[in-house]
């Protein structure tokens, strides 16, 4: 059934839209049939763009603030399909540096064909750009210019160029201090649990591989749900 999921999404998708195009005239008998599931192209459901104006809007004052040092130019917005632990297939979204959005197109497609689960990829704006409470809430984001966590330094993510996968179950463990507050649980990672990032995973794999460090091999602190590409 799992692997039925994404077949039923994408086909219940392409009757709605064939619904949408009829405004509403046509009986089920006048429709033209829905395209084969599997003639539907699930690569075409990853895309990356400049910012539109209605995302930008969601961002000002929040991800997007005075301290922001990266222009709207240098930024773009993905749209991808992930699954969550149950195998759903869930649409999600993420503003990145257009120096990494590439990458990330290609590893969110890897991803999800891989069934790696990812439980949600809302904008940090929906969180008021509150990285605790979107950490706590287990959402995978990327842009939000704000300070490291306990600290005045600029963080990767101002730049769009770091990514977090999976906070709740991928905390953050600095000087003793774990983020999310509530995942301290989660920094024994000689447990097993649901959504935990492991060094030569998937999404270990997908990230690293493209030349993003990962925080859960940092030796003096650990961030475990955290990506970063150092660009030159
Ligand atoms: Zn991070």
């Amino acid at each position: 059934m799992r692997r039925l999921l994404p077949l039923l999404l994408l086909a219940s998708l392409a009757l709605f839209s064939c619904r949408g195009r009829s405004g509403g005239s046509g009986t089920a008998s006048t429709l033209p049939a829905p395209a084969a599931p599997e003639v539907l192209d699930t690569a075409s459901f990853f895309t990356v763009s400049e910012i539109p104006d209605l995302v930008f809007e969601r961002m000002q004052g929040k991800s997007f603030n005075s301290g922001t040092t990266v222009s709207r130019e240098d930024l773009r917005y993905l749209t991808v399909l992930h699954k969550n632990w149950s195998g759903e297939t869930l649409r999600g979204e993420m503003v990145c540096n257009k120096a990494i959005a590439e990458d990330l197109r290609e590893i969110f497609l890897e991803l999800f064909k891989e069934g790696y689960p990812i439980e949600k990829m809302r904008l940090v704006d929906d969180y008021g750009a509150d990285d605790e409470a979107s950490m706590t809430d287990n959402n995978s984001s990327c842009f939000n210019c704000r300070t490291i966590s306990g600290t005045r330094m600029i963080s990767k993510h101002s730049l769009g160029l770091a990514v977090d996968i999976n906070p709740l179950y991928n905390p953050a463990l600095k000087h003793g201090i774990v983020r999310p507050s509530v995942s301290k649980a989660y920094t024994d990672r000689e447990k097993d649990f649901p959504y935990k990032i492991m060094r030569g995973d998937a999404c270990h794999r997908a990230f690293t591989s493209r030349g993003f460090v990962w925080g859960g091999g940092w030796a003096s602190s650990k961030d475990w749900q955290h990506f970063e590409k150092r660009i030159d």
